[in-house]
């Protein structure tokens, strides 16, 4: 990350920065002031959201406003009512680098719910 990037909002190259500026195509469900909810592009789960801030930031791990964490669960929250999913359940989920299965380095919540989701997750 450059010095550039630590003040910068969005990341031009960054799929996720795109969808929040509105120029890749994406199906929104909510956003709030900090972040934005969309239908993962291949779901895993009959309800499968991604709440990402509107900020780029890579993942959890460089994540520097809590503010802005906590705005970005409390959208996944409210989504996961919306679809339904209160009642029986659902999961909230992030991964972090390599190991933990990342593979858009934009700090991302899945919310996964309406079938029986197993642990460990694998
Ligand atoms: P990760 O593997 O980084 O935790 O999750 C990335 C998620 O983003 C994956 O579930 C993948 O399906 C989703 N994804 C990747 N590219 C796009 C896209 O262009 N649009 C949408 N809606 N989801 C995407
Ligand atoms: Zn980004």
């Amino acid at each position: 990350m450059t010095e550039t990037m630590n003040e910068a909002t969005t990341d031009p190259t960054c799929i996720f920065c795109r969808i929040a500026a509105g120029s890749i195509p994406a199906t929104v469900v909510a956003r709030n002031h900090q972040a934005m909810a969309f239908r993962d592009l291949n779901p895993q789960a009959p309800s499968h959201i991604l709440v990402i801030p509107l900020r780029h930031v890579d993942s959890l791990a460089s994540a520097d406003n809590p503010c802005e964490v906590g705005g970005a669960l409390a959208l996944a929250a409210e989504v996961a009512e919306a679809e339904g999913l209160g009642e029986g359940g659902y999961r909230v989920v992030t991964n972090i680098g390599r190991d933990g299965g990342q593979t858009v380095q934009h700090l991302h919540f899945h919310v996964l719910g309406g079938r029986q989701l197993h642990w460990p997750p694998g």
